[in-house]
């Protein structure tokens, strides 16, 4: 089978059948297809879309480019939750190590950022030291010591996502729900889990910025779980707004411990509460929801999350030191502090305008070989709804070249406005699909 044959196929709007669906996985993941016709049929993809049974044989060889791991030996139920990207969303942070407290065994494989949505794994790289590629055994043991693992996609758990991933976050080929689907299933079902909770995230700073197209993505992804075995929960949740004030990776890191030691933003506490309280309740550690959330407060309020955190970090061979001083994690020399042009109201950072200014200053990436800069970001300094004179401080941004700062500045002009009357928006309600 030829590449520009299938590519073709896929560009005139036939679907594409197993076996060619299986060659381009394979060929990506062993690199026999050179990335541009890969970036061709992602393509493709994105503006031709793929039906229920091509997505469902996507993902399915995107499970078998690697080993699927059986995790039955360790006690425990296997959950784990994964979003589908957000701008300011440390909920992985939070929420693994609250989840292994509470007994939930957390084999979790993340992602890097992808567009202008930040990934676990970057973040979690601010800290020195920490190594986010354990090998198999590494992880076992991990996840029997802690409870909890945070990982990226290797050479063995789904390594076709770990060549298309990168490869999607520069060609612009994110936004496909068979592409999202695929990445997000293939590496959940690859780590042996029997119960997964879903954050569909919807809204301006999302992929889907529609909530039908949220609803579909998680239908998409809930049938795939189903099909696969793993119990699968999706909840929608709005990304118009960064959750929490921090947006980068070091920045986000603080945020996150913040949170574990109860002094975070209400919306990233509450978020990450609710999910791991689903995750609970999905490992049968509960009946009930209530009982589930009772029993991750308490988690939070005695420090246990926090100790795991910490077990975590100290097994994947960062710095623990980083909970007790912030300092030890990487600081950029420059801050900038964005003012109110005029009195009012806060409406709120534009979640993707953001993100964007947050990549501009090297806290994510142009190109696959570009290294990002732990320490950039943006701290929100004035939440949705709050009363500003002008001049009041709106936004410090935190960067270390000039040219940068200034791409940034533009890009953010506007982003923010400011308004005679309060807003009336309740972003943030949440919604469980079924
Ligand atoms: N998270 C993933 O792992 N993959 C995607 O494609 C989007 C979000």
């Amino acid at each position: 089978m030829r590449a520009v044959d299938i590519i073709r196929k896929k560009r005139d709007g036939h679907p594409l059948g197993p076996a060619e669906i299986e060659e381009f996985v394979c060929a990506a993941t062993r690199r026999q297809w050179p990335d541009y016709q890969v970036a061709a049929l992602l393509m493709a993809i994105v503006l031709r879309g793929m039906d229920a049974t091509e997505t469902a044989a996507l993902t399915g060889a995107m499970v078998r480019s690697g080993v699927r791991l059986d995790l039955s030996d360790l006690p425990g139920p296997k959950v784990d939750k994964h979003s589908t990207g957000g701008v300011g969303d440390k909920t992985s942070l939070v929420l693994a190590p609250l989840a292994a407290a509470c007994g939930v065994v957390v084999p979790m494989m993340s992602g890097r950022g992808l567009g202008h949505t930040g990934g676990t794994l970057d973040k979690l790289e601010s800290i020195p030291g920490l190594r986010v590629g354990l090998s198999l055994e590494e992880l076992r043991a991990a996840l029997r010591r802690v409870g909890c693992a945070m990982i990226g996609p290797t050479t063995e758990i789904a390594p076709a996502d770990k060549v298309l991933y990168p490869l999607r976050d520069v060609t612009a080929t994110i936004e496909s729900i068979a592409l999202i689907s695929a990445s997000i299933m293939s590496k959940k079902i690859a780590e042996g889990i029997s119960g997964l909770v879903l954050d569909v995230k919807c809204g301006s700073g999302a992929f889907m910025k529609a909530r039908p197209d949220a609803v579909r993505l998680a239908r998409s992804l809930t049938a795939i779980g189903a099909a696969q075995g793993v119990r699968t929960e999706a909840v929608l949740t709005p990304m118009d707004r960064p959750l929490g004030r921090a947006v980068g990776n070091a920045l986000e890191v603080i945020e996150s411990i913040e949170t574990l030691k109860g002094r975070g933003p209400k919306d990233v506490e509450d978020l990450a509460v609710h999910l791991t309280a689903r995750m609970v309740r999905l490992g049968g550690l509960t009946i009930t929801l209530e009982e589930a959330e009772a029993q991750v407060r308490m988690a939070l309020a005695s420090g246990a999350g926090l100790e795991k955190f910490r077990a975590m970090i100290e097994q994947q061979d960062g710095d623990p030191r980083v909970l007790d001083d912030y300092a030890r994690l990487p600081t950029a020399p420059r801050r900038e502090v964005l003012r109110a042009d005029r009195a009012g109201y806060v409406r709120g950072f534009e979640a993707e305008r953001l993100g964007r200014a947050t990549v501009l200053l090297g806290a994510g990436r142009d190109r696959v070989a570009d290294t990002i800069d732990p320490a950039v970001g943006a701290v929100v300094l004035a939440r949705p709804g709050q009363q500003l004179k002008a001049g009041d401080a709106l936004l410090e941004l935190h960067y270390s070249a000039p040219a940068r700062l200034e791409a940034a500045r533009a890009l953010l002009r506007d982003a923010c406005p400011i308004e005679d009357v309060p807003p009336t928006e309740d972003l943030w309600a949440l919604a469980t699909v079924e």
